[in-house]
């Protein structure tokens, strides 16, 4: 018998957080219910994750042997980590086409308020505990803390793309009035067939309004775009060269490239009585600190740790949510630092479409140079 055993969860969000924890609480015997509005599983979806932990893996399943060997060998896709965490779960619990809408708090069973896609009806059902896993543009957040998310003002523009016939990784940078641009990359695996593929990126600094606001999946994040903005690529060329530019150029046409807009969010707390927040629903940082998908499993394992050592569900709550805040603040401080490489305090952050117009006659010198590391003003 465990704190939890027997006790109905409601977890939102069916993503690497939600997965997580339904397999950590399932495993210490409670009754899980994952909602997600999503209409079918991501085992096929996403890109690469920069590092994954297998022993946080296994410790999350509770499988000591099998883990490993199912992942070891593509451990960079997010979608076979995904399928990893979802096969750990009985069938059935994940809802799928579900979309949660917000929460009636009580002290003892707190109801989630939810409708099936395609009905207008609202179901409101009691649980004895509630998980907001459900991301950046979390709903169920506001029922435990008012900390928002806020733009870190650069963007992450991703591609990916199948190596054949494509010469990289990109790789070289600029800085343009102390605001630092840069694109980089490297081969990952990805998918079932284990297709090698570029997974690359230009952090780019951009004004808040000409980014998307936090996403309802952030892995998956904006729509691929088959039809990149038309100053992209000569932006690319005019900062890093045209070598990289014919990368880019590629990426867009025989890959997919996507903007992520960089979000940053420390919650002040990730509990409140029986509602409890996980992964970017109550931490958001940037992808260069490549540990959101991490953290959000931690978070999973720190909640297990807790069940483990304490003597009340409430004080199993609060352990975590110590545990959290604090860990979330650390990761934040770790977003920051990245921050001021790529927008620095005080530096004013111009459109991209500007600082292309700025460059452009500066870009013919450097046509040719594979790796670009230069300064100016502009
Ligand atoms: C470009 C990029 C690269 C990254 N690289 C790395 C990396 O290398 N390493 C790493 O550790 N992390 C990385 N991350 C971060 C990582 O992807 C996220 O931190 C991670 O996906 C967070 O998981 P999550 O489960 O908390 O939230 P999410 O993955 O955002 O999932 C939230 C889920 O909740 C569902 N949902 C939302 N609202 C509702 C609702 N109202 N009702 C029902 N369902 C709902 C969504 O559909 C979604 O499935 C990267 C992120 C980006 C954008």
């Amino acid at each position: 018998m465990s704190l939890v055993s027997g006790l109905e969860v409601a977890v939102v969000g069916a993503s690497l957080g939600g997965l997580s924890v339904a397999n950590v609480l399932r495993t210490y015997g409670a009754v899980v219910t994952v909602y997600e509005c999503f209409g079918s599983g991501f085992h096929s979806r996403g890109g690469a994750l920069g590092a994954v932990d297998v022993g946080l893996l296994q410790q999350i399943r509770n499988d000591k042997n099998k883990g490993y060997r199912a992942i070891r060998g593509h451990g960079h896709f997010y979608g076979s980590l995904w399928e990893y965490l979802y096969e750990g779960i009985p069938e059935g619990s994940v809802k799928f086409s579900v979309d949660v809408v917000g929460v009636e708090m009580s002290h003892e069973r707190p109801r989630l308020g939810f409708s099936v896609k395609g009905e207008n009806t609202v179901i409101w059902q009691a649980f004895d505990l509630i998980i907001g896993a459900d991301g950046g543009k979390s709903t169920i957040r506001q029922y435990v803390t008012d900390s928002k998310p806020r733009y870190a003002g650069y963007t992450l523009w991703r591609g990916l793309v199948p190596v054949e016939g494509v010469d990289g990784p990109p790789s070289g940078s600029k800085t343009v009035n102390g605001v630092h641009y840069e694109t980089l990359g490297f081969p990952v695996k990805l998918g079932p067939k284990g297709q090698t593929m570029w997974n690359c990126g230009v952090y780019m600094a951009m004004p808040e309004a000409e980014v998307e606001a936090p996403v309802r999946n952030r892995q998956i994040g904006a729509s691929a775009m088959r039809t990149v903005p038309e100053w992209f690529v000569p932006f690319t060329e005019a900062a890093f060269g045209s070598h990289n530019a014919e990368f880019w150029r590629a990426c867009a046409e025989k890959g997919k490239v996507s903007p992520h807009a960089v979000w940053e969010l420390a919650s002040d707390r990730v509990v409140n009585g029986r509602v409890a927040l996980l992964g970017d629903a109550a931490h958001m940082a940037s992808p260069r600190t490549g540990a959101g998908a991490y953290t959000a499993m931690t978070d999973a394992v720190v909640l297990r740790q807790a069940i483990e050592q304490a003597h009340s569900i409430e004080e199993a709550l609060a352990m975590y949510n110590r545990n959290t805040v604090e860990r979330g603040e650390a990761l934040y401080r770790r977003s920051r630092q990245a921050a001021s490489y790529f927008c620095p305090p005080n530096a004013t952050i111009v459109s991209p479409q500007l600082v292309l117009e700025k460059l452009r006659p500066q870009a013919t010198g450097n046509a040719h140079s594979k790796q670009s590391q230069r300064t100016c003003d502009v």
